[in-house]
């Protein structure tokens, strides 16, 4: 039973997978076949010219080692959050060699009875560098037989050989029960969901809420306004469609929370910084909180990358076993998606730059740089220059743990 309003966010999610605006595959892969042997001068051009790309933080007496100068692209990358189409494997896979990420997890990676098994496959033709998390069909939620619905389905996504679940953020904002009233993130009718996956071994990436912009008026002095003229469906202020006022943001973090409290034997992934980057302090008592908490930095430096780099980076620091790198990357048939993006897909050439600008804020202290998600404001952000292990955990380590991986050979 699928309701109006789930289906509008559950469609806004999936967006960048559903473009009006088709693109020729083949010519976007000619484009990142170029890219791919330019990728490697991008390198050494960041190095010859820091000026371009922001300049160094000055050292000061009795601080810890320098960062690096610059990324180094020898280091392994496991991207966590990724959505990828397997009809556009072939571009992804270009794509994620050219920034050095050997293992990508998909999101997108399907249902049971439709598109895992798909999912599946190109793990195996992509010699496990493409990983997929499976999905649910959260509007059953008001249908009597939910909870077996969520344990078949789980079972199979496990037998399938799927990593992972992934929970949009229409858990919350778009699902809702038989009279159109929301379902609260924390509502129990989904607790079998967290119970199965925790007994099956499979970590929850869990998108809840959105950026603290999108609850706000979505007029021209909204920090957002751009991708909420491109997408006024993303804004969450007024009403919904059943004419009930949004919930706050703070009440969608309150929900997620006890959801994470609720299951301490299940693995939760906070997409986006814990879904709280305009936060990290709360992010900090979260994971201090709930030792089954873990996080990601999809599509959110832009916005973390707005605290005092010493602040963020003593915070990396600290939870340096619970961070996990993640992009949000979409690569479809209908185009590309940099974390976010305005009316068009985003362009191929601008994929090695959405990489580097991630790089420099972690590996190096180089201030002014420019985010790797212009659209989502037009400020700038100081790299954070983190010691080689804790960006080992980051980029890696942490990932192969939580998910059981192993890297494939390079
Ligand atoms: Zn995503």
């Amino acid at each position: 039973m699928i309701k109006a309003n789930a289906k509008q966010v559950n469609h806004l999610h999936a967006q960048p997978l559903r473009r009006k605006r088709a693109v020729s595959y083949f010519a976007l892969l000619a484009r990142v076949v170029l890219l791919t042997g330019l990728s490697a001068a991008c390198w050494s051009c960041t190095c010859r010219a820091p000026a371009a790309v922001g300049s160094p933080a000055p050292a000061s007496p009795g601080s810890p080692p320098p960062a690096a100068a610059a990324p180094d692209p020898s280091l392994p990358k496991i991207d966590v959050h990724m959505h990828i189409a397997p009809s556009s494997a072939q571009l992804a896979l270009q794509l994620m060699a050219s920034a050095g990420i050997t293992i990508g997890l998909n999101a997108s990676g399907g249902y049971p009875e439709h598109g895992l098994p798909d999912s599946i496959a190109l793990e195996r033709s992509s010699g496990g560098r493409i990983v997929p998390y499976c999905n649910l069909q959260l509007s059953r939620a008001p249908d009597p037989d939910f909870a077996a619905y969520v344990h078949a389905t789980l079972t199979a996504c496990k037998a399938l050989g799927a990593r992972g679940v992934k929970i949009p953020k229409s858990l919350g904002l778009g699902v809702v029960d038989n009279d159109g009233r929301l379902l609260p993130v924390d509502h129990p009718v989904f607790d079998p969901i967290f119970d199965d996956a925790g007994k099956l071994g499979l970590p929850v990436l869990i998108h809840s809420g959105d950026p603290k912009a999108f609850f706000r008026p979505p007029t021209a002095d909204n920090e957002r306004y751009q991708e909420l003229l491109a997408h006024p469906g993303w804004s969450f202020y007024g009403k919904t469609p059943n004419g009930e006022p949004w919930p706050s943001w703070e009440s969608l973090l309150d929900q997620f929370e006890r959801r994470v409290a609720r299951h301490p034997k299940t693995t939760f992934l906070g997409a986006h910084f814990g879904n709280a980057a305009e936060d990290p302090d709360r992010v900090a008592r979260m994971l201090q909180a709930h030792p089954n908490l873990v996080i990601d930095t999809a599509a959110r430096v832009p916005e973390f990358g707005r605290h005092a780099a010493a602040k963020m980076r003593a915070l990396f620091i600290e939870h340096q076993d619970r961070i996990l790198f993640g992009s949000d990357l979409g690569v479809t048939p209908d185009g590309l998606s940099l974390g976010s993006s305005g009316a068009e897909p985003d362009a191929v050439e601008a994929v090695p730059g959405f990489f580097l600008a991630h790089w420099l804020y972690f590996e190096t202290q180089r201030r002014g740089l420019k985010t790797p998600t212009p659209i989502q404001g037009a400020w700038t952000i100081d790299g954070i220059g983190l010691p080689r292990p804790v960006l080992e955990k980051l980029y890696y380590r942490n990932a192969l743990r939580v998910f059981g991986l192993t890297l494939p050979h390079r």
